[in-house]
């Protein structure tokens, strides 16, 4: 009995136990899933807020990508030259209301065409010619698209990473820059030719005067006129660098192509100049190689001048006692000729504009030299036309060396290359 009393509390006293363990495991579950559904709940609201805020900042990106892409497109739209873009196979991808203009073509006509394909359009054959002809990716040139319109077109590569990936071409209406170009070259043409025939008569005149073909003159009288003569050569010469200008300009400077010694066109420009160059005290040398040289195929007229130019600017630009040392020398098929001197020399900064029209080194301008700042101009393009190349080295207070190349039995270009 005593056995079987304490047998049943002993069991009374695990019931207990174990029904207060599961109450407390009970406990314990409901508060850890309730901390843990909390933790979620908070979990999902931060990631809720997160995501709102990606979604927020898209929202913001793409708005800002509207307005660069609406701006970018206004630009385009409205811009004044015409524009359009292809891509890396020459497809036309975007074009603006004034490439539609110029091209009479019609964007939905044209947007995803190959380029080559717009030829049937009349106004774009002229650009798809010249596009097929370039072999430069990147370049820009003037094109005659219809009487009264000339474009400059130049194109720009968009590319990523060295890889292309779109063309931009740029059209740039020049027409009326052309006309006025082409207007003041035909005035002065026409003021040059006006001018040259009195300018003569006076030459002559004074000519006669100074010779006393017309009976004799004081000393005095003799100085001025001879002053007066001078003046009326620079006269003369500025009418005929204005009318080469115009010539070399409008396409019009013709060349006669004739086999000829280079040695004996230096020689008698040499022999021009040898009055002034002794009279300046003014040393010169030319040297030739001991072997003939060979013949040239040239303008024989037109290189004399592009010589006679860079004599004449060597004198001009050396002090009295300098020295000027021509060359000529023959290598690879080529002849190349050099004209040192030991002048004022061309500073750095000013070298780069040298041999265009009217430019002259703020040094020079100060001299009393009398230039037009045409000689180069009409050099450099004599040689260009020639096929040949013309370069200087120089430095200031020390001397300037030019140099030109005049390929061997080359073939001339009739037209001015300017
Ligand atoms: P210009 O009639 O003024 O001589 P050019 O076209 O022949 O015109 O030359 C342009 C300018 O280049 C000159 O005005 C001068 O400033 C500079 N120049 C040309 N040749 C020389 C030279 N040998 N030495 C120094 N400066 C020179």
């Amino acid at each position: 009995m005593i056995q079987d009393s304490s047998l049943k509390q002993k069991i009374n006293r695990l019931i207990q136990i174990k029904e207060n363990k599961e109450e407390n495991i009970a406990n314990v579950n409901i508060s850890d899933i309730a901390t843990e559904k909390q933790t979620k709940i908070e979990e999902l609201r931060r990631s809720r807020l997160a995501l709102m805020n990606i979604l927020e900042d898209v929202e913001e990106a793409k708005k800002i990508a509207e307005k660069e892409r609406d701006k970018t497109l206004a630009i385009i739209t409205n811009f004044t030259d015409g524009l359009l873009v292809l891509d890396k196979e020459n497809r036309v991808l975007i074009i603006n209301p004034k490439a539609e203009e110029f091209l009479k073509v019609k964007k939905k006509e044209i947007v995803g065409q190959l380029i080559s394909k717009l030829a049937q359009f009349p106004n774009c054959k002229p650009l798809i010619d010249l596009l097929k002809r370039e072999n430069k990716k990147i370049f820009r040139r003037e094109l005659l698209i219809k009487e009264n319109l000339i474009l400059e077109i130049s194109t720009v590569l968009i590319t990523k990473e060295k890889k292309k990936l779109e063309t931009l071409i740029i059209l740039h209406d020049i027409t009326r820059e052309k006309m006025v170009e082409k207007t003041k070259n035909e005035f002065v043409s026409i003021a040059a030719h006006q001018l040259r025939t009195p300018l003569s008569a006076i030459k002559w005149t004074m000519r006669m005067l100074l010779d006393k073909d017309l009976g004799e003159i004081t000393e005095e009288q003799k100085n001025f006129i001879e002053k007066a003569y001078k003046s009326n050569e620079k006269m003369i010469r500025l009418i005929n660098d204005l009318l080469d200008l115009s010539k070399i300009e409008e396409g019009r400077y013709l060349y006669e192509h004739t086999p000829c010694q280079i040695k004996n066109i230096v020689q008698s420009v040499i022999d021009y100049y040898q009055e002034i160059i002794d009279k300046k005290k003014l040393k010169i040398k030319f040297n030739t190689p001991k072997k003939k040289l060979p013949q040239v195929i040239v303008d024989k007229e037109k290189i004399k001048l592009a010589i006679q130019n860079l004599l004449d600017n060597a004198i001009k630009y050396t002090l009295s006692h300098g020295e000027i040392i021509i060359s000529l020398k023959y290598a690879k098929k080529e002849i190349e000729f050099s004209i040192k001197d030991t002048g004022i020399g061309i500073p750095k900064d000013q070298q780069k504009r040298i041999f265009s029209k009217f430019f002259r080194t703020a040094e020079t301008t100060k001299m009393e030299t009398g230039g037009t700042g045409l000689g180069l101009f009409i050099a450099k393009n004599i040689i260009k036309a020639h096929k040949g190349k013309i370069w200087f080295d120089s430095l200031e207070a020390k001397g300037t060396t030019f140099y030109f190349t005049l390929p061997i039995y080359n073939r001339i270009a009739k037209k001015n290359i300017s």
